[in-house]
């Protein structure tokens, strides 16, 4: 089976996720350290307030060295990706604003794993298929086609994201109403 989007799906440029549990909140769209000043640049060419967390983090020797940040949304809740627009994309769905310079996250998504291939099973392609989600949130499907480019990206995010050390991540506080008891802000070791 070959990987294409949903027929007016946007889900994955609006919806955001507690990971990777409820007290770290909701996270943003993942960018690596070199893609932040670019985003940056963007949304101000653009006129769009870009809140821009670290994610993760390593410590070592040096103190702690933020290796991802992340893009957060526009909604109170944590969803809706500032640059995703009113406009339709070839699948239907909403249009990503800056589609050409889009970050490596959204280039890989939902590409999860490479060897076997997994999927984040939040996709609605996942659904569509009739693949069943593990307890990590990942599906293994039998995707033969269709995703060239987001092994590509995947394997470049793994590549410059691999580091040595304790592992830290950013807690960002952003929650669902009625969940602000749950969530914490700040760094939080692995
Ligand atoms: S990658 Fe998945 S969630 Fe995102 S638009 Fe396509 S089908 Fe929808
Ligand atoms: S940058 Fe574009 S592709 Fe990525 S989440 Fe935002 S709207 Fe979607």
């Amino acid at each position: 089976m070959d990987f294409s989007c949903v027929e007016d799906c946007s889900d994955c440029c609006v919806r955001r996720e507690y990971h990777p549990t409820r007290r770290h909140g909701k996270v943003g769209v993942l960018l690596l350290p070199g893609e932040v000043g670019r985003v940056r640049e963007l949304a101000a060419g653009m006129g769009l307030r870009a809140e821009i967390l670290p994610r993760i983090g390593v410590s070592g020797d040096g103190g702690l060295r933020v290796i991802a940040y992340q893009l957060m949304g526009i909604d109170g809740n944590g969803d809706t990706c500032p640059f995703l627009g009113d406009g339709r994309s070839p699948h239907g769905g909403r249009a990503c604003t800056i589609y050409g310079e889009r970050p490596l996250a959204c280039r890989a998504y939902p590409l999860s794993g490479l060897d076997p291939v997994r999927l984040d099973a939040k996709c609605r392609f996942c659904g569509e298929c009739g693949a069943k989600g593990g307890e990590d949130g990942l599906a293994e499907v039998g995707v033969d086609g269709g995703l060239g480019g987001e092994e590509e990206a995947l394997r470049e995010i793994i590549g410059r994201t691999a580091a040595g050390g304790r592992v830290w991540r950013y807690a960002t506080g952003v929650c669902e109403p009625g969940d602000e008891h749950l969530v914490c802000r700040g760094w939080i070791r692995d």
